[in-house]
């Protein structure tokens, strides 16, 4: 099925590209002046006009101070109101986590939504068949949604590499269930017994609950409530517990599956990909943390193609351009690929290409810098 009916094998997608370069000390040469005009020259005004419109974005979680700042935001909104969206609104996981970050309704004039409602049991089911995936549980105030906007800050991600506009849809817009289910195409999480310590670090850094000590002092993991995020051990000090992730490509196609299901719940010519790629940092936003970033700031790209906006966004973050802070102090890097696979391991555009396989876009497009 050709999800995005945008892909024309003759003519490459087109990237918007606001950069940060300037000459002199103008308003006009910022980003935030440049991100306007990038929105003025993006045909959102066709795509949202009388459109009930979402926007997806991450609010962060606890300490993290990275993601994308309230100020692009409210550019965002302030525009997407006057291109004539209707019923615009944000919605996300966790929102309560959104004012800590000055993501509020007062500021940005839009609602703030819960993506699976208050209680988290919102969603429309669908279904898949890929190894032990099968459930898409899309989120309702996504599915309700005539319009996505999925506004995505670029940074690593420890299970595939790379966290931009594919994993706001395929980890963002879904329940645990679904999450849990791609996560769990890595593989396992296995507890070595005899380098446990029983510091509890572990449980305390579980998010969804779903570790625990038995009375006999075995670990345990709740595989319907883990979402395989690795916090649990990536915090564990003594290396008892590891990750087997020998099927991290499964998780990658996964994530293509899940968005191909997600985005298919929209209309053609329905959806636009609003790429940050500043504070590019290692780790994905639900860590609830911010590191220092690993490349300088870039700026943003935008598309109406996901995978051309993804390829444009890896592209970018060059390994030549690594500053050594980004990374955990005497950590080591591949010695090949891209930087984000050197990082982490996972070569980033396996999920670009199992995109492209869906014919949700094209890794081959032209950037188009806006000043
Ligand atoms: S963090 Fe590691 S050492 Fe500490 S209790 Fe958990 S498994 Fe054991
Ligand atoms: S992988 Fe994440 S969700 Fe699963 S047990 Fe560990 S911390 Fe919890």
């Amino acid at each position: 099925m050709a999800t995005n009916p945008n892909v024309n094998q003759n003519v490459k997608p087109h990237v918007l590209y606001a950069p940060l370069d300037f000459s002199a000390y103008e308003v006009e040469q910022t980003l935030p002046a440049r991100f306007e005009r990038l929105l003025d020259k993006s045909g959102l005004r066709e795509i949202v006009n009388g459109k009930v419109t979402a926007i997806k974005m991450h609010v962060g979680r606890n300490a993290g101070f990275t993601t994308i700042h309230p100020l692009f935001v409210k550019i965002l909104t302030d525009r997407l109101k006057a291109y004539g969206a209707e019923k615009l609104y944000i919605t996300d996981q966790e929102i309560d986590s959104a004012r800590a970050r000055g993501y509020t309704e007062e500021f940005l004039g839009v609602p703030i939504l819960d993506a699976c409602g208050f209680t988290g049991k919102y969603f429309y089911e669908k279904q898949v068949d890929f190894q032990t995936f099968k459930n898409v549980d899309v989120a309702g105030y996504i599915h309700d949604a005539e319009v996505l906007i999925d506004l995505s800050h670029v940074k690593g991600h420890g299970c595939c590499g790379f966290g931009g506009a594919v994993k706001n849809i395929a980890m963002g817009c879904v329940t645990d269930r679904t999450r849990g289910q791609i996560h769990r195409l890595e593989g396992g999480i296995p507890w070595d017994e005899s380098k446990c310590v029983h510091c509890d670090k572990c449980v305390a850094s579980c998010n969804h609950g779903a570790n625990s000590f038995d009375e006999n002092g075995k670990y345990e993991v709740n595989f319907h409530h883990c979402t395989f995020c690795q916090h649990c051990v990536k915090v564990c000090p003594t290396g008892a517990l590891s990750l087997d992730d020998s099927n991290f490509d499964w998780f990658q196609t996964g994530m293509a599956l899940c968005t191909q299901s997600v985005l298919d719940t929209f209309a053609p010519n329905s959806a636009y990909y609003v790429n940050f790629l500043m504070n590019i940092t290692a780790v994905c936003d639900c860590w609830g943390m911010s590191t220092p970033s690993l490349v300088p700031d870039i700026g943003v790209m935008a598309s109406t193609d996901i995978v051309a906006v993804e390829r444009a966004s890896l592209d970018a973050i060059k390994v030549e351009n690594f500053i050594r802070q980004g990374a955990p102090s005497g950590s080591e890097l591949g010695a090949t690929g891209h930087l984000l696979e050197r990082l982490h391991g996972k070569n980033p555009f396996i999920q670009l290409d199992a995109l492209e396989k869906l014919g949700l876009g094209r890794q081959e497009y032209e950037l188009v810098t806006v000043r």
